[in-house]
């Protein structure tokens, strides 16, 4: 072999060796550039071992020339090859910045709904009223019969009431709590049943066919109309203020003699009439009246020695009017834009 041949080939071995300790030592890809410029380019290392070929004894020059492609090739793999670890771990890696402000995450909240309930439950309970609590699935007997609401009421329409299988059905109320409450303990009671109640209404701004009662009950001996109404008016003024009236309007349920509306003067206006009240100054709350004797017949409660009053009212409505909410259905929806206003 020719001296020429001998030196290309020997510093062809030295190249390969230099290069696999600098590219050892590359980590940006800026390094990784000017390491292929320096073997690769047009004035690189391997452009010049070609360059020297021509030199060579023209026997000798394909093993030499072998021997410079081999050395290309080695040196474009291995660049791709870290090119692409550099691209996994290099500056594209995200840094993580101590200095900067942290993810913010939502914080949960009662519901609306849950909140004006909780309200109205430390209200009732600040006046002596014990919490009760019945099953959503009622049997005809609770929700109907024992309330005096006969068979051909229309209250048991099948338009009205979700009906599931025997004589099983949704409530529709949560007066059939009453009932439970008075089949296990004897006179006075005196306690609210808040919760989940059905029907068959088609939901609209004011309708769902889920939604909230508060229920009522007071039986002792000497209860009369005017302590129903000293619990109202005391309701009321909780609730929304002291400037707060009530007012009392003829009616009838089945489960009351005598029954009545009750009504709040509308905390917005005072009264003067406005959007809210619709110009009345009044705002319709729901019902109340004296148990009926018939009721205390089906609990055996002597309605000769004792006398009650209960009373309604719908959560719904009552979180409606304290937070100037337009639609029930925004209670429902679980829109988050919704829920975090509370
Ligand atoms: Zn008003």
């Amino acid at each position: 072999m020719g001296q020429e041949a001998d030196s290309l080939l020997n510093d062809v071995k030295t190249a390969r060796a230099s290069f696999e300790q600098e590219i050892a030592q590359v980590d940006t890809p800026e390094q990784l550039d000017q390491l292929r410029i320096k073997y690769l380019g047009r004035k690189g290392a391997v452009a010049g071992f070609f360059s020297r070929l021509p030199k060579l004894d023209p026997a000798e020059r394909p093993a030499a020339g072998n021997a410079i492609n081999q050395l290309k090739q080695f040196v474009t793999k291995a660049i791709e090859e870290k090119k692409r670890s550099l691209g996994s771990t290099g500056p594209r890696k995200p840094v993580f910045d101590a200095s900067l402000p942290g993810t913010p995450f939502r914080i949960g909240s009662r519901h609306p709904l849950l909140q004006v309930l909780d309200e109205i439950v430390d209200i009732f309970a600040s006046m002596g009223f014990s919490v009760e609590t019945g099953p959503e699935i009622e049997r005809d007997y609770y929700n109907f019969e024992a309330l005096n609401i006969p068979p051909d009421h229309p209250s048991r329409d099948l338009q009205d009431t979700f009906y599931l299988e025997g004589d099983k059905l949704l409530r529709t109320h949560t007066s059939p709590v009453q009932i439970r409450t008075m089949e296990k303990q004897r006179p006075p009671v005196r306690m609210i049943a808040p919760g989940r109640c059905f029907r068959k209404d088609t939901p609209d701004a004011t309708h769902s066919p889920t939604f909230h009662q508060v229920e009522g009950l007071c039986v002792d001996k000497n209860v009369t109309f005017a302590d129903l109404k000293g619990v109202i008016l005391a309701f009321a003024q909780k609730l929304f203020g002291k400037d707060v009236r009530i007012r009392f309007r003829p009616s009838f349920f089945p489960f009351t003699e005598p029954s009545a509306e009750y009504d709040f003067s509308c905390p917005m206006c005072g009264g003067k009439g406005c959007r809210v009240c619709k110009y009345t100054g009044w705002l319709e709350i729901s019902g109340a009246g004296m148990v009926d004797p018939a009721v205390f017949g089906f609990v055996d409660y002597d309605p000769e020695v004792y006398t009650g009053y209960a009373f309604g009212m719908g959560v719904e409505r009552i979180a409606m009017l304290k937070h100037m909410i337009g639609d029930i259905r925004l209670f429902y929806e679980n829109d988050i834009r919704f829920l975090s206003q509370f």
